[in-house]
């Protein structure tokens, strides 16, 4: 456990531990602070409160079902339960903060919002919102994740965002990063940068988790109310780390409640054969913020690599990096493989086809299960797998 020192550095605006922070040029600083305090003062506005919430049952599906796996259960020995966030609009979590983000851009008078995106789940959501509130919206796409992910680049399309190619360097994620981040300073009188995650310099790690935190306040209710109990564990993915600590923030205080946050091995333990930040990072810093980051040895930025996609982030947020700090909860990891085998298993126990991203939490539910029987579980299934078909059937086809 962290000390008295310590804690006090975590309550510093901005910071988790020695974590977070705003590594950023001063003039973005002061708009960021000005988005921060109008954030703060929309929590507290009734009306602003009232359209999200609007929007969040009546546009999204809200509140989003747990679920008693009873054939899964039976098989595992365990009670099983999941929080059915990929029954969002959309098929995944990201609708949650990007209908915040985009409500939030518009109520401080932007126009636009600007977003980068991997495989395009972040985009397709983040262009969701902007068409429904009416907000012009740049998606900032690496060419070869263009080429990789076209349904979802056709989706954006549709939906009216500009899919703009990124053509330097590797191509992919961190390169859209830093193209949208750029043209964010070029733009952001009139826009919003909009993150995909709970990453990103201070205020969006805060702002991001706000707009998450529905998953665990939904959660706990629903739980207490079908079991009388609370779960003796909870589960999530941790990519960016945003399901995960949406989910998380419902149980964090309720210390009998162990918590577990699920991070891609992929192929391995080696740098660059996996996207677990918070099991082989070292601190450093990336996009604005500090966080464990995977790195080479000489300190540079690692390739990552995971199964899915929406996991194979560098680096991860900056609350979860604190958690494992203080101890509160535990970061474990799930290989590519178990991944798959667990994707098939939901799917053909429970006629639930998950995200691969999912299919990670589900897979550590499964492993854990043999040694905690009879013990309730919930596991955040943070999409669905329809994105994932042909990739899977192609690559990692199976009969029975
Ligand atoms: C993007 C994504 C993730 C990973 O993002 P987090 O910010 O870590 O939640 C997990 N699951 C699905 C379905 C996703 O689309």
């Amino acid at each position: 456990m962290k000390t008295y020192m310590e804690n006090k550095i975590s309550e510093q605006e901005g910071y988790f531990g020695i974590y977070g922070g705003q590594f950023i040029g001063d003039e973005l600083k002061a708009e960021f602070d000005s988005i921060y305090e109008q954030f703060l003062k929309l929590k507290s506005d009734e009306s602003f409160q009232k359209e999200l919430a609007d929007l969040l049952e009546h546009f999204s599906c809200r509140p989003t079902p747990v679920y008693f796996a009873k054939n899964l259960s039976k098989k595992a020995g365990c009670e099983i339960y999941l929080k059915r966030e990929d029954l969002n609009h959309t098929g995944a979590h990201k609708i949650n903060h990007s209908l915040g983000e985009a409500l939030l851009a518009k109520r401080i008078g932007k126009k636009k919002v600007i977003a980068e995106t991997g495989a395009g789940q972040h985009g397709v959501a983040i262009a969701t919102a902007a068409a429904l509130l009416g907000l012009e919206c740049d998606i900032y796409m690496g060419e070869v994740d263009i080429k990789k992910a076209m349904p979802n680049v056709n989706r954006m399309k549709i939906l009216g965002a500009n899919v703009i190619s990124v053509r330097h360097g590797q191509m992919t994620l961190k390169e859209a990063v830093d193209a949208a981040f750029e043209a964010y300073q070029r733009e952001y009188k009139t826009a919003l940068y909009t993150i995909g995650s709970v990453v990103g310099p201070h205020p969006f790690p805060t702002i991001v988790e706000y707009f998450q935190s529905v998953i665990g306040k939904e959660s706990r209710e629903q739980f207490l109310e079908m079991t009388g109990q609370l779960p003796d564990c909870v589960i999530a993915c941790v990519g960016g780390g945003s399901n995960s600590i949406g989910m998380f923030d419902g149980f964090i205080d309720d210390k009998e409640v162990k918590i577990y946050g699920v991070e891609p091995l992929g192929k391995g333990e080696k740098i660059g054969e996996n996207a677990a930040s918070l099991t082989y990072g070292r601190e450093g810093i990336l996009h604005g913020f500090k966080c464990l980051l995977l790195q080479n040895e000489d300190n540079t930025v690692a390739d990552a690599y995971s199964v899915a996609s929406g996991l194979d982030y560098p680096g991860v947020g900056p609350k979860h990096c604190y958690l494992k700090d203080i101890g509160r909860v535990e970061y474990k990891t799930i290989n590519d493989k178990e991944a798959i085998d667990a994707f098939y298993e939901l799917s053909r126990t429970e006629g639930i086809i998950p995200a691969l991203e999912s299919s990670h939490a589900v897979a550590y539910g499964l492993k854990i299960a043999k040694d905690n029987k009879g013990k309730k579980i919930l596991i955040s299934l943070s999409g669905r797998g329809d994105k994932d078909i042909e990739f899977v059937l192609e690559n990692y086809p199976r009969k029975f």
